[in-house]
């Protein structure tokens, strides 16, 4: 039963999580959140764009972007096959009864498509609750009859993060991206009817702050507590707290394989990987050297992440900020699975020993499965994860 359950999860999880931190929040750069100030409630003031936001949630649809800077591209519909050449400035609006495929997955929705001289953007509209009917099963994983909370939980987080970034992408002509720069929309190819079924039973429910949407974050483990937003921002959002994801039982994501994960560096091999990846780490100083002498982290956030890491060289020291961190040790592609984690020396090699995956602030997607599957109802678990909320109809 266990693995039956947890193997095909793990999966799933583990392979939308790499460049994700996850979640939807996780963890290209772009999806980093900008550096607004948010005054303390009350009053707050809404976070993005009002006007568009508002007046789309009214509509109850979102545009998606699924395609950019083609030199060609190719949407077939039932009705007709569309084709698309960069070149002149178009729009062009595609009315459909739905499922046409582009790019090999089948789509629910519209489309709006914009040719221009740098390439075509195709863009998929359709009705917010269809969205997350792609979303949600990519996110968390299809779960049985037992973590149908959990689902829940992820369907109104879901709903909150497309709410509130309505129109955040404007200047691209479309909501939110298809991928890890908001929330990964695998169109119609993973729907699954018990996430069909969660979302239609949590209908029109989003999380709320002194009566505004929240930023929804959420990452796949948080490792046994979670992270305040501060370590992306220097005002911390307040419903975005570190919280402890435990109980005298022990922790609630202890299921993931994540939560200890241990990671072997050569001295040899760091040399490289720090020259490379100094500024994706945004390094404060970068500079050519040929040893390293030391790595500290001279400073936690206060679940015990890493908030500087200094690292002391033959030609001087240089330090990295925060979640950040784990772009200085990427290798073939993958970062540190999270900031939460001590290095220790033997010998030539640093050891690397650390727990979570993602970048921990706010619902634990792990987290969250246990909860449902202890009996846990989803307002509840959305309460444990982002501190003094609501989770109430739009
Ligand atoms: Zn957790």
């Amino acid at each position: 039963m266990f693995l039956k359950f947890f193997l095909p999860l793990v999966l799933v999880l583990f392979a939308c999580a790499p460049l994700r931190p996850l979640g939807p929040v996780e963890e290209t750069p772009s999806t980093v959140p900008e550096q607004k100030k948010e005054e303390p409630p009350p009053p707050t003031p809404e976070p993005v764009e009002p006007d568009t936001a508002k007046k789309q949630i009214i509509e109850k649809t979102i545009d998606v972007g699924v395609g950019f800077e083609k030199r060609f591209a190719v949407i077939e519909c039932p009705e007709k096959k569309w084709e698309f050449k960069a070149g002149k400035n178009s729009r062009t609006e595609i009315e459909t009864k739905g499922n046409c495929t582009y790019a090999g997955k089948t789509y629910r929705g519209t489309w709006i498509v914009l040719s221009a001289d740098t390439g075509v953007t195709i863009i998929n509209h359709l009705d917010t609750e269809d969205y997350l009917k792609g979303v949600v099963p990519h996110e968390i994983g299809k779960l049985n009859a037992e973590g149908f909370e959990a689902l829940k939980a992820q369907a109104v987080a879901a709903r909150t993060y497309a709410y509130i970034h309505l129109g955040s992408r404007k200047t691209q002509g479309f909501d939110v991206y298809a991928d890890t720069r908001d929330q990964v929309y695998n169109a119609k190819n993973d729907e699954d009817s018990l996430v069909n079924e969660a979302i239609l039973a949590t209908s029109n429910v989003v999380i709320k702050y002194n009566g505004n949407l929240i930023e929804a974050y959420y990452h796949s483990t948080c490792g046994g507590k979670t992270e305040s937003s501060e370590v992306w921002e220097k005002e911390s959002k307040p419903y975005l707290a570190a919280v402890l994801d435990s109980t005298e039982g022990g922790v609630f994501c202890e299921l993931s394989r994540y939560k200890r994960w241990e990671e072997k560096f050569s001295k040899t091999e760091l040399i490289k990987l720090f020259q490379k990846n100094a500024t994706n780490a945004k390094a404060d100083k970068i500079f050519p050297f040929s040893k390293i002498e030391r790595i500290l982290i001279t400073e936690k956030f206060p679940s015990g992440r890493v908030k500087r890491l200094v690292v002391f060289t033959d030609k001087g020291s240089f330090e990295v900020f925060g979640d950040k961190a784990r772009w200085l040790f990427q290798r073939a592609g993958k970062i540190l699975p999270s900031a939460l984690f001590s290095i220790s020396q033997n010998g030539n090699d640093y050891i690397i020993s650390g727990s979570g995956f993602g970048h921990g602030i706010g619902m634990c997607q792990f987290g969250v499965i246990a909860r449902a599957r202890a009996g846990q109802k989803f307002d509840d678990i959305l309460k444990a994860y982002y501190t003094g909320v609501s989770v109430e109809g739009y």
